[in-house]
């Protein structure tokens, strides 16, 4: 299994990165996506990429830390990037739920991202909060058709319109609980999806409520595979498949 997106360097992991590590390695789980989400935070997981050989990191400046700070810094995202360890350019988005940004500097940046990764040729990982419709229009402006749409809660019709610009979905703990997301995961097609922790966040039930990590992806998967109708290994082979061809090829 791959856990495609999650964020190892959240001060949450501090004292006891290595067990969460140890766990993840017994739960059968083989390759990490290490999500940065400031400057600080991708040079660590570049760094962390350097001592392992499974934690992939992405680099990127969440769109809740859009400011005109962020976007004078967002040339070390650019060298971070070079690093041939990175897989993917991201956290990168919108979200106008929360707002911590303004929408103006939350454009501005996620399209600084898109040049990056256009420049790269790497994935993007894409954050959306009630702005899933926007952050399509400034997709197909920019011509892009690489990444993923992380922890999809959106409406089957928006999937739709994703899934024909080139980009995957990724779905997480919220699969485990929202009937709503569920019906969506069951009509997209299984080569288009991703499963993803985003821990220390969105745990799965059972452990709704606590801190995730990357071992609670197995009940992600159990989920799936039974709203799907699927054999859990088979799932897996076909998610492995879909996360290798986003990132590794
Ligand atoms: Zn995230």
């Amino acid at each position: 299994m791959i856990d495609t997106h999650c964020h190892l360097t959240d001060p949450q992991f501090k004292d006891d990165l290595q067990e969460v590590l140890e766990r993840a390695r017994s739960a059968g789980v083989r390759q990490i996506i290490n999500a940065g989400y400031d400057v600080e935070t991708s040079r660590t997981a570049v760094q962390m990429a350097e001592q392992t050989d499974w934690l992939m990191p992405a680099v990127g400046i969440h769109p809740h830390e859009a400011s005109q700070h962020a976007l004078d810094a967002f040339r070390e995202i650019e060298q971070l990037a070079a690093d041939t360890h990175v897989v993917a350019v991201g956290e990168t988005g919108l979200d106008y739920y929360r707002e911590f940004a303004s929408a103006e500097q939350q454009r501005v940046l996620f399209r600084k991202h898109i040049a990056l990764a256009r420049k790269t040729a790497l994935p993007l990982l894409i954050h959306t909060r009630k702005s899933i419709d926007e952050a399509i229009d400034i997709l197909k402006q920019e011509d892009i058709h690489t990444g993923v749409f992380h922890c999809y809660s959106g409406i089957y019709e928006q999937a739709c319109v994703i899934l024909d610009l080139g980009f995957y979905l990724g779905f997480g703990g919220v699969l485990t609980f929202s009937t709503k997301v569920q019906e969506v995961f069951k009509k997209v097609p299984a080569n288009r999806i991703l499963l993803e922790t985003d821990a220390p966040y969105l745990a799965p039930v059972p452990y709704r409520g606590k801190r995730n990590e990357p071992a609670y992806i197995i009940e992600t998967m159990r989920v799936a595979a039974q709203v799907l109708g699927m054999k859990t290994h088979h799932l897996g082979k076909t998610l492995d498949d879909n996360a290798t061809a986003l990132f590794f090829s």
